[in-house]
């Protein structure tokens, strides 16, 4: 009886019917690809991109060197000297983030009390020479500055759960 049930399967294709079937059930369903990078999906004002350094509006730096996103960070990725500035508060001299060895996982945000290192939601950035993986304070400080609009209002957006 299994081997006449097999055959007539196999004479009338019965498994390409039955993925022909699927095809057509979805075929007029909704669609959930996007035409990436042209579409993009919504992002979280939480999301954990590209690292950026902080300002405050008078264009002081946020950071005071207090370590603790070094320390906090599991994958030893932050790299930071300090020394004394020339208002005489505690500066770093030194600050950088391996974008090879962070696993972005906001530690580093979520430690900083004065809100001075965060990620953005930039995602759309790559390296082509040696060396270009290390953030450097100058490179952060630049990302900061140009998206430090949209950082304020996701950090004023999330205020009330933090
Ligand atoms: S996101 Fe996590 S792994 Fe990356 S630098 Fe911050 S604390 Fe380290
Ligand atoms: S970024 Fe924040 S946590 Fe890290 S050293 Fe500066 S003030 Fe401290």
């Amino acid at each position: 009886m299994q081997g006449i049930r097999s055959f007539i399967k196999t004479f009338l294709l019965w498994e390409l019917l039955q993925g022909l079937w699927v095809t057509l059930k979805n075929l007029f369903r909704p669609k959930t690809t996007l035409n990436y990078p042209e579409e993009k999906t919504p992002q979280s004002p939480r999301f954990r991109g590209l690292h950026a350094l902080r300002r405050y509006p008078n264009g002081e730096e946020r950071c005071i060197a207090c370590k603790l996103c070094e320390a906090v960070c599991p994958a030893l990725a932050i790299t930071i000297d300090s020394g004394v500035g020339a208002d005489g508060t505690r500066r770093t001299t030194r600050y950088d983030i391996d974008l090879f060895k962070c696993i972005y996982c906001g530690f580093c945000e979520e430690a900083c009390p004065v809100d001075a290192i965060v990620e953005t939601r930039v995602l759309e950035y790559h390296m082509e020479h040696r060396g270009e993986n290390i953030m450097t304070k100058d490179k952060l400080l630049a990302v900061g500055e140009r998206f430090e609009p949209v950082i304020a209002a996701d950090r004023a957006a999330d205020a009330r759960y933090r």
